[in-house]
């Protein structure tokens, strides 16, 4: 079946030590984990190296970048490439993130672009969907992030897919404390998953991942990891401290 994934993307926030400290704090918590679940750590680069070290012996600890350039190589000045990221041994890329969409203007071929060199390099995106809140307002999300899926993701095969891990994260919930309900999460990822069987079949959509992001806590993880199409949580500010990241890993 499907793996659960627990994600931390600590965007740009903590020094190095910060960093390390933190890893260290969620090693420690003694986490059992099942067969069938992750945890991935998504540092800012200059971090990556030290955290793959970090969890080199813990067997369900990946690391991921929070981003990659959109081309292979050459004169593209403080971008980082997928090939880069492969030859340090990173696992995961998030990708899509409203917050790269909106500050530095990603549109959805740039991601199918980005999502494209991710996989030839042998790495895992983790590609983010969401509407914002003028679209949920006015009932467009599904629309929304159909048209989201359909220009960044669709155009990939059945095989490709298997690789690539869905979150689902609705703007107006990032960042805010405002968290979607459970009814409103799930109503969304069976949609996704509603889309996805349609363009690759039942079987396939029942192995994708797709987690749910914004304002996830531990107080909140348990009901919204108890809806059936939610395989997870990308985390944002929770995953800045080792109490908050682990209490929601607990409820994976
Ligand atoms: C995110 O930015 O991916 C996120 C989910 O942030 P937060 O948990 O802080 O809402």
């Amino acid at each position: 079946m499907r793996k659960k994934i627990v994600a931390a993307n600590w965007k740009m926030n903590l020094t190095v030590s910060e960093g390390e400290r933190l890893v260290q704090d969620i090693l420690d918590a003694g986490l059992r984990l099942a067969e069938d679940r992750e945890v991935i750590i998504c540092p800012p680069f200059p971090y990556l190296t030290q955290t793959r070290n970090q969890i080199r012996n813990y067997p369900h600890f990946y690391v991921g970048a929070q981003n990659c350039a959109s081309e292979k190589s050459g004169a593209y000045t403080g971008e980082v490439s997928a090939a880069m990221l492969h030859s340090i041994a990173v696992d995961y890329v998030i990708l899509g993130h409203s917050e790269r969409r909106e500050y530095f203007q990603e549109s959805g071929e740039l991601l199918r672009k980005k999502i494209s060199l991710v996989l030839e390099n042998g790495l895992k995106p983790l590609f983010c969907c969401g509407e914002p809140l003028e679209i949920r307002e006015s009932e467009g999300q599904q629309q929304y992030v159909q048209r989201q899926l359909e220009e960044s993701l669709f155009p990939f095969s059945e095989q490709e897919l298997s690789r690539i891990v869905i979150a689902y994260e609705p703007i107006w919930a990032i960042g805010t404390g405002r968290t979607a309900t459970p009814e409103q999460a799930q109503q969304m990822h069976a949609y996704i998953r509603g889309a996805i069987a349609e363009r690759y079949g039942n079987e396939a959509a029942l192995q994708v991942t797709i987690l749910y992001g914004g304002s996830c806590k531990p107080d909140n993880a348990a009901e919204l990891f108890a809806c059936p199409d939610v395989d997870g949580a990308l985390v944002g500010g929770a995953s800045l401290k080792a109490e908050s990241f682990v209490g929601i890993i607990r409820h994976i």
